[in-house]
């Protein structure tokens, strides 16, 4: 295409789109086609590869590329719509804090939504100084029946951050944080990069009113050549419903019990002969799990965003 130089966007503010590129990072705007956009969802966005052109200075996108894949919500205002956080993604990382940050239920919405966005999870338990048994968190995941790995570290002790940084992150992939505010993702960025750099301060400029601000950025370079995203929209990372898949496919645990049910098309509500309320009754299916679950239809019904993830 067009035989010009690519990009990745690192950060969107406003109109302005900061890239990497083979000579640096240069400050771009949008021009040509992508000026008449008539979804925001085409809009360039953090993780994208784009060709762009330059004038003196100033920088041009001209094309976005294909996108691999796309994690999204729902909009807050138009409940219909979706936003883009980031794409081409090939990990997310979950992060959750070992002492009242840890969420079982929360766990199983962020895999629920990778899976629809087509995302490989990291689960990552930080705070590991506050626990002295991994066991019994290692088997509440592992009664989710989802694929994931699970790592445990401390960045306050330095526990299993070199086997993060060494042996679970690949080299040249791009990673994604994901997690409540408080589960300590910013610690974790800072000891994955091995400095002190405050992400809020790499870069700075002046407000309009004249004040010193700082911009954060959304995309980091780790030591082995890996990218990180950690954008402030993950920080309120809520659920959405993926049309794509029926909602049985993104919960296998309950897949395992529902092509049982007398029902074809059981809801696994109140019907007789179901499966998977036997399952639940009987202590075969996790309560929690069939309560997320139920939660999950009930949102996709109600098409609404999830609140609660606020804590
Ligand atoms: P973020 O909001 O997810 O970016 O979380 P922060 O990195 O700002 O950390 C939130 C709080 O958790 C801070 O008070 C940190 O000092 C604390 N914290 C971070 N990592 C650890 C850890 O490994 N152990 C313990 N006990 N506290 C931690
Ligand atoms: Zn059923």
């Amino acid at each position: 295409n067009h035989g010009l130089p690519a990009g990745r966007v690192i950060s969107v503010k406003g109109f302005k789109y900061m890239l990497i590129t083979e000579t640096g990072e240069l400050e771009t705007e949008l021009s040509g086609k992508l000026l008449y956009a008539t979804s925001p969802e085409d809009l360039p966005k953090v993780g994208d590869w784009v060709f762009f052109m330059k004038y003196d200075d100033a920088g041009y996108i001209i094309d976005v590329f294909p996108r691999v894949n796309v994690l999204s919500r729902k909009s807050a205002g138009n409940k219909t719509e979706r936003q883009v956080l980031a794409v081409n993604i090939d990990f997310a990382l979950i992060v959750q804090g070992l002492d009242r940050d840890f969420n079982l239920m929360r766990l199983e919405r962020y895999l629920v939504q990778l899976a629809a966005c087509g995302i490989a999870p990291i689960v990552i338990l930080n705070k590991a100084d506050l626990i002295s048994d991994e066991e019994e968190y290692r088997l509440a995941i592992a009664r989710l029946m989802r694929d994931c790995s699970v790592h445990f570290c401390s960045t306050y002790t330095g526990f299993g951050i070199d086997a993060l940084n060494h042996q679970i992150l690949e080299a040249h992939k791009t990673y994604i944080l994901i997690g409540s505010s408080g589960v300590g993702k910013s610690s974790l960025l800072n000891a994955l990069m091995n400095t002190n750099v405050q992400q809020t301060n790499s870069t700075s400029d002046w407000s309009s009113k004249g004040k010193h601000t700082t911009t954060r950025r959304d995309l980091f370079r780790l030591p082995n050549g890996s990218l990180m995203i950690d954008t402030p929209g993950m920080r309120e990372f809520g659920l959405t419903g993926d049309e794509a898949h029926s909602t049985d496919d993104l919960f296998p645990a309950i897949q395992r019990f529902s092509s049982s049910c007398r029902f074809s098309d059981c809801t696994h509500m109140s019907e007789p002969g179901c499966a998977v309320t036997e399952a639940v009754a009987s202590g075969n299916l996790d309560a929690q799990v069939y309560e997320s679950y139920l939660k999950l239809i009930r949102e996709q019904r109600r098409f609404t965003i999830n609140a609660e993830d606020k804590k």
